[in-house]
């Protein structure tokens, strides 16, 4: 449809409450939160306080959309978590959305070579997401508008690239 998923602040802090329960309910005890950046972090950071996990990693993870190419390719960014934080770790990754599941099959195929099991929370999945979530708090086939990027930056920073 046209209309669009709106999540505010407040309904974020429930939905981050609920997708945490939904976890303990399920038995699943993570060791550490594997946030993908940077609208996992928000999503992360309410689930370790939720779960009473204070085990917080990061991943960077972007779109390259080539200029004239038919293929969207999500890429990991540096830097990239050291594999001995990961190993032998149940892990819960955590994200904004599932969209087409691309950014999400990169971390878990990235993940499934280290650790001893990874979970995926996302507040919302879209049904032609590649992979489907363990957790999910919202199912929708809407645009989402967060609240930490549905309002511009309030500086313009031009060509800004991390660090490698
Ligand atoms: P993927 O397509 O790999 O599942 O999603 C990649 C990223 O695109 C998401 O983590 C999110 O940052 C962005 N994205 C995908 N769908 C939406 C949406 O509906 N709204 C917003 N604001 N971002 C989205």
């Amino acid at each position: 449809g046209e209309e669009r998923e709106n999540l505010s602040y407040e309904l974020f802090g429930r939905a981050i409450r609920e997708l945490a329960q939904a976890v303990a309910d399920d038995g699943y005890e993570p060791d550490m939160i594997l946030s993908i950046a940077r609208g996992g972090l928000f999503v992360a950071g309410g689930l370790g306080y939720a779960l009473d996990v204070k085990n917080l990693h990061v991943m960077n993870v972007e779109f390259y959309t080539g200029v004239g190419e038919t293929l969207d390719m999500p890429v990991m960014l540096p830097p990239v978590p050291n594999v001995v934080d990961l190993s032998e770790k149940k892990v819960l990754v955590a994200d904004d959305v599932a969209d087409t599941g691309k950014t999400l099959k990169l971390v878990h195929e990235f993940c499934s070579e280290h650790v001893a099991e990874v979970r995926s929370a996302v507040v919302y999945e879209k049904p032609q997401s590649l992979v489907k979530c363990e957790y999910v708090w919202k199912h929708t086939d809407r645009w989402i508008n967060f609240p930490w990027s549905v309002e511009p930056p309030v500086v313009r920073r031009d060509g800004q690239v991390l660090d490698a």
